[in-house]
């Protein structure tokens, strides 16, 4: 006999993840709930990261724009598309062959 689980069963969350722009905040605005959700995860010392694909500036221009919009949280918690980059050609560094090596046809 099959037991589908399905969507409708709940389990704790271990981690959570969320956008920044359009989920937290529009512009210079925190979205209604927004900076209540990140300190209810603070407070409890639940795992969070807020992911955005804003390559233009660093985690700490990021919180500090979240802070003037209310919503308090660590650089840390920030991950940006310019660092997944840097993290992915540090991973292909180690393994790929330096340019100087390669033969010439
Ligand atoms: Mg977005």
């Amino acid at each position: 006999m099959r037991h589908d689980r399905g969507m409708t069963e709940t389990h704790p969350a271990h981690c959570w993840l969320t956008d920044m722009d359009g989920v937290l905040v529009h512009e210079e605005h925190a979205l209604p709930g927004a900076a209540d959700f990140i300190a209810e995860l603070t407070a409890t010392g639940a795992r969070f990261q807020v992911l955005t694909n804003n390559s233009i500036y660093t985690p700490r221009d990021l919180q500090a724009r979240l802070s003037a919009s209310g919503i308090e949280l660590p650089e840390e918690s920030i991950w940006t598309s310019a660092l997944a980059t840097a993290d992915f050609l540090s991973t292909q560094s180690r393994t790929a062959p330096p340019m100087s090596s390669a033969r010439p046809d």
